[in-house]
């Protein structure tokens, strides 16, 4: 099974139970558009690098296409289908104004220098300018990707188009970015985590935990729950794992990570592989890195009683059913990692209005609107005898169902 077909089937576990006619459940798989392009740039060396870029438009009928832009060697347009596919679930469980796109660049931005990620990026906008801005599809940062890149991005699309910092979201504060947006995925995690373990009777702080993956996403969901008490056991990036079984030292461990650039070396935890950190026994799994993590035989090893999922994708629909067969209650990505897109939403508002948000506005917002929406979804998936994730496809295919339906075919 590919990712496409593994988000198309959580669609149709929630579309089967609703009415929705063969015709309209295949408009709202299909993706609206597909964009492939290559993208030649001088490397550092003086040779050509030859590169292929993607963006594909999933669904519009809620608002402009929204969603992130990823630099990895095995991004293709099927990941990239299923990731526009899970943003139009995401902006809808949420109640954004939008639709959902992604994109990226096959490439490993590791092996780039500064100026060729540069290159790479204004070309990469050179070829797709006229299918973005601000009210057509709105790009933001996702793996491989940061602030800077979206600074780029903002910036040669000017040359075509003019002054529309709404056109990408995600920028560098001190250039149109939004206060809080660097730390708003990792802070949504924490936020839907804490109100799960409510609901389980439990409080954050003495909790135990499990990261996969450190980035952004990983690392400020780290130092969130650490600051309500909870203890992170281990945590691990693209090189292994640390763990300490009195829980890890989160800032000193972020002073390791930016002298070394990898949790592996950290004089405060044991060495240990990703496996390892997937399988030990923790309260809460967070996997907060690549997709497509779980399989049925990782599945079956998981000791963790809540899986909280900060990355896009990470459990394969054969995992979902061993973790449902084992009791483990899953939080599904589109609604744990939304914070990202609603901070990257109020970006855009700040921009299409020329004004500036304080961050505690920006932070109280976020967790207004990521309660709601949790409270939302927890009580579907009570009513209807489902599970979240089914529950959170149900919301959001309502919604861009009744958007489609009442804006006409
Ligand atoms: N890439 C992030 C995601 O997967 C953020 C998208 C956005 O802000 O548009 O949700």
């Amino acid at each position: 099974m590919q990712a496409f077909e593994a988000t198309n089937h959580y669609f149709d576990q929630a579309a089967a139970r609703m009415d929705l006619t063969g015709n309209m459940r295949t408009m709202m798989v299909t993706p609206d558009r597909e964009l492939r392009v290559e993208v030649a740039i001088e490397m550092d060396s003086g040779q050509i690098g030859n590169f292929i870029g993607y963006r594909v438009q999933h669904d519009n009928a809620r608002g402009p296409f929204k969603g992130g832009l990823r630099y990895h060697p095995h991004v293709d347009v099927d990941e990239a289908r299923s990731l526009a596919s899970l943003m139009t679930w995401k902006t809808a469980v949420v109640d954004l104004p939008y639709g959902g796109a992604k994109g990226g660049m096959n490439c490993d931005p590791s092996k780039l220098s500064r100026s060729e990620l540069e290159r790479l990026t204004r070309k990469f906008v050179q070829q797709i300018h006229d299918f973005i801005g601000p009210d057509k599809d709105i790009p933001a940062p996702d793996v491989g990707t940061d602030a800077q890149v979206m600074a780029w991005i903002m910036n040669e699309y000017a040359k075509y188009h003019g002054f529309h910092p709404a056109c990408v979201t995600g920028k560098p504060v001190e250039y149109h970015g939004s206060a809080g947006r660097e730390a708003a995925t990792g802070y949504g995690v924490s936020i839907i985590t804490r109100e799960t373990l409510k609901i389980l009777g439990r409080l954050v702080a003495g909790t135990t935990f499990a990261i996969q993956g450190y980035g952004n996403v990983g690392s400020y969901t780290a130092r969130f729950l650490a600051a309500q008490g909870g203890k992170i056991l281990a945590v691990s990036d693209a090189f292994g794992a640390v763990s300490n079984p009195d829980g890890l030292d989160i800032a000193a461990l972020d002073a390791h990570v930016a002298a070394a650039r990898k949790v592996v070396g950290f004089q405060g935890g044991d060495a240990g592989s990703n496996e390892q950190l997937l399988t030990m026994p923790v309260d809460v799994l967070i996997p907060a890195a690549l997709g497509g993590v779980f399989d049925a035989a990782m599945a079956k090893e998981v000791q963790a009683k809540l899986i909280v999922e900060a990355a896009n994708g990470p459990t394969w629909p054969e995992a979902d059913e061993v973790f449902s067969s084992k009791g483990i209650v899953v939080v599904p990505d589109i609604l744990a990692n939304a914070g990202g897109v609603i901070v990257s939403y109020f970006e855009w508002v700040q921009n299409l209005q020329h004004f500036r948000w304080p961050l505690e506005q920006i932070q109280r917002e976020q967790e207004t609107r990521m309660v709601d929406s949790f409270t939302k979804v927890y009580e579907m998936s009570q009513r209807k005898g489902v599970s979240m994730r089914t529950a959170a496809f149900m919301l959001a295919i309502g919604r861009v169902g009744r958007a489609r339906a009442l804006g006409g075919i």
